[in-house]
């Protein structure tokens, strides 16, 4: 009850509404946030880049999960970064890699952050580090050159990011001061080919760190609902 009349005032001072179900009132409505996943699941791209970690993600990227990503990453719905920190943590959680973790958030290109006025994927990787108590460290930085993955093919999305992220020696040499035995999981909002995932590894192990999972708040492919650990590639 006090939730409904909350909700109403919210609207009536912000306008909002419910990025799932439209419903007047918070950003998430309480119904939507209860069905959100509790677990993550494998989220194998296919096909699968090669030597890919294996890959998690909290949900399929649909419905509410897309709703919220959209909202968060293209329009500054920034109350929405809590409940994806949480969907990001559940996908790292289902990981479950022993030992200290440090989470890598993918980045993007400085122009795309200046444009939104923001970097959603760092922010919601850093709230999720916090949520799990582990360190966040954004050692990877983008090369001039890379260009806006949409509208790409999976072989034309590998060539874009081949060689397009590395690791500063600054960033290097803090983690390896912290977290010398530490094992990365590289953390993005949506796995869809895996080529950025892949390429964010592959500058992370350059420079000798160990990469154990990619972490993603969804993937685009349907994913498999099965047992929670057994990251088996899929064969289709
Ligand atoms: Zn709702």
């Amino acid at each position: 009850m006090l939730l409904d009349v909350l909700d109403g005032a919210l609207d009536l001072l912000l306008g909002g509404h419910c990025v799932g179900c439209e419903r007047p009132g918070r950003v998430l409505c309480a119904c939507c946030a209860a069905a959100l996943p509790t677990t993550g699941r494998p989220a194998w791209p296919t096909p699968t880049p090669a030597g890919l970690a294996p890959p998690w993600a909290a949900d399929e990227y649909t419905g509410t999960v897309r709703a919220m990503v959209l909202a968060h990453k293209e329009h500054r719905v920034l109350a929405l970064a809590r409940p994806l920190a949480r969907l990001l943590a559940t996908a790292v959680e289902t990981a479950g890699l022993d030992g200290p973790i440090v989470l890598v958030p993918v980045p993007s290109r400085p122009a795309v952050v200046r444009a939104r006025g923001h970097d959603p994927t760092r922010s919601v990787t850093a709230r999720a580090a916090r949520l799990l108590h582990a360190p966040a460290v954004p050692l990877l930085r983008t090369r001039a050159g890379l260009v806006d993955q949409a509208g790409l093919d999976a072989g034309q999305r590998a060539a874009n990011l081949a060689g397009s992220l590395h690791v500063p020696s600054a960033g290097l040499r803090r983690l390896a001061r912290t977290r010398p035995r530490a094992r990365l999981i590289v953390c993005d909002d949506v796995i869809t080919s895996g080529a950025t995932a892949r390429e964010a590894q592959r500058a992370l192990e350059s420079v000798g760190l160990s990469v154990g999972a990619i972490a993603a708040v969804a993937a685009t492919r349907r994913i498999s609902a099965g047992p929670a650990l057994s990251p088996a590639p899929a064969s289709d």
